[in-house]
């Protein structure tokens, strides 16, 4: 049976999987949401036997059922291969009381490989299955970590070219390097003398634009979009929590159908919302646990049903939850809703034009799963030397986040559910900051001084990822002012 996605904005507009996967958002600003999500057609202890791949494989047949199982499984086998440092992808790692699900062993040490590596193949033959001659240009703008991760995605993959814009003096060095060092010919990145925003601003004017669309098409290209709230990239990260709980089976830590906790650090609300469709299709979770740092709007919105983003945006050191629109939201508010597109439409207008909007009682007992809490700076470096003094396990800033919350949950709630950490980048991706949370001392020392102390003290092999970027070549040096960002791309297509 054909599986239906639908726009949270407008139930009239529908598309297949690989409809929603080319055109990235439905019209008037909606998601893609699958019209129902289908029940396992295998059982809990069959998966448990199944490698990564086939997990991947008999979870996303049944999210992306216009796929035939050919295409599927080369999307599958041509993203979770040796670019993963570990044949097990996601390995479950059991310390301080509970398991972390390490979702950073992909190309760039962050969880959004998890999704990245898998998107460019779906989207390619999504173009195919939909008669798209055209090549795919992609186009980013970044703050830092998506940019790195969609150019390892995208990299060398035929039928595509990826341009990632960046604020020339708005990332961290790491960052930087780890963008323009970036190897294959189609990738493209470009510095501007401006600010993320004005970056985000200028990439959003060349999709709207749509003389500049045809003049491409009569060229042979179309842009297409990365961005987190694609369900090919939401699809991907379900599998995950069915590989974590079934590797909990196959090792008698719990019995096929007991129930488990996950705990998510998160930031754009993909993560997490991806674990909740998994429990649609049948994975027995018992509580969402939605960890924030101090961007805590989510945290405020559980509590009071009043999604508030008029606030300061406050840096802290897990900057990829540094946000205050959580896009991805929106799904499950339409859920909650009762798959009500009026309603939601209703509330997301009121989000863009007040910045707030306040769900109905009705609404709010359907969020009984959902826990929400938030760490502070203080108690995210606590739990970084905390869990390393115990455990000598060190964690990245996002995972301390999330670690920190579920300590909280346990103290208020005494449940002894099994629990799942979503454990989200590799300390090595935050090195300074983590190293000053077990010692201010550190903060003295050169960036990879500190990764060799890391490694020292840790124990843990330096990852090909940093290790590539002390050596390797510059191979971008594009700098260029916000308003040259078009000809820039009309440059590097040669058009
Ligand atoms: C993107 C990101 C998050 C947040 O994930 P969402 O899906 O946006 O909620 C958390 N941690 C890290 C390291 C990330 O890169």
């Amino acid at each position: 049976m054909e599986l239906i996605y639908k726009s949270t904005r407008n139930s009239k507009e529908t598309a297949t999987a690989s409809m929603a996967i080319l055109k990235g958002l439905a019209n008037e600003g909606g998601l893609f949401v699958p019209d129902q999500i289908p029940a396992f057609d295998v059982s809990l202890e069959e998966l448990a036997k199944m490698d990564y791949q086939d997990v991947a494989y008999n979870v996303m047949k049944l999210m992306l059922t216009d796929f035939t199982e050919e295409e599927l499984r080369h999307c599958i086998n041509s993203a979770y291969d040796d670019k993963f440092d570990t044949k097990e992808i996601a390995p479950l790692v059991k310390k301080a009381g509970a398991y972390y699900l390490e979702l950073f062993h992909g190309s760039t040490i962050a969880f959004k490989d998890m999704a990245l590596s898998i998107l460019p193949y779906l989207l390619t033959t999504s173009a195919k299955k939909n008669d798209v001659k055209n090549e795919i240009v992609i186009l980013t703008a970044t703050s830092g970590d998506t940019g790195k991760a969609a150019l390892a995605g995208f990299a060398d993959v035929p039928g595509t070219k990826i341009i990632v814009f960046y604020p020339k003096n708005g990332v961290s060095p790491i960052q930087e390097k780890q963008m323009v060092t970036q190897k294959g010919e189609n990738t493209f990145v470009v510095g501007i003398t401006g600010n993320f925003d004005d970056a985000q601003t200028g990439v959003k004017k060349m999709f709207s634009d749509v003389s500049l669309g045809e003049y491409l098409a009569s060229k042979g290209y179309q842009f297409s979009s990365a961005n987190s709230i694609n369900i090919g990239r939401l699809v991907p990260q379900m599998v995950y929590y069915v590989y974590a709980y079934t590797r909990l089976v196959a090792a008698g830590d719990i019995k096929a159908g007991d129930k488990i906790n996950v705990v998510v650090p998160t930031g754009n609300f993909g993560n997490i919302l991806a674990a909740y469709y998994a429990k649609e299709m049948g994975l027995p979770i018992n509580k969402f646990i939605c960890a924030s740092n101090e961007n805590k709007v989510l945290f405020d919105f559980f509590a009071s049903g009043t999604y508030d983003r008029n606030r300061d945006f406050i840096l802290t050191t897990s900057p990829s939850m540094d946000i205050l629109i959580s896009s991805n939201l929106e799904r499950l508010i339409y859920k909650i809703a009762g798959n009500d597109a009026a309603k939601n439409k209703e509330l997301m207008k009121a989000l863009t034009e007040k910045g707030v909007y306040t769900i109905t009682d009705e609404m709010k007992n359907n969020l009984s799963e959902f826990y929400g809490n938030y760490a502070n700076e203080a108690e995210t470096s606590a739990t970084i030397k905390k869990v390393y003094e115990s455990d000598g396990y060190i964690m990245d800033t996002h995972t301390a986040v999330a670690a920190t919350v579920f300590e909280k949950y346990t103290k208020e709630t005494g449940d002894k559910t099994p629990t799942v950490i979503a454990s989200t980048a590799s300390p090595y991706k935050f090195t300074r900051s983590v190293m000053n949370s077990i010692d201010s001392a550190y903060d003295s020392q050169s960036d990879f001084e500190l990764v060799d102390e890391l490694n020292r003290i840790s124990k843990v092999k330096i990852p090909q990822a940093i290790e590539d970027i002390r050596t390797a070549p510059v191979r971008h040096d594009t700098v260029c002012d916000k308003e040259e960002m078009l000809d820039v791309v009309k440059k590097f297509l040669g058009v």
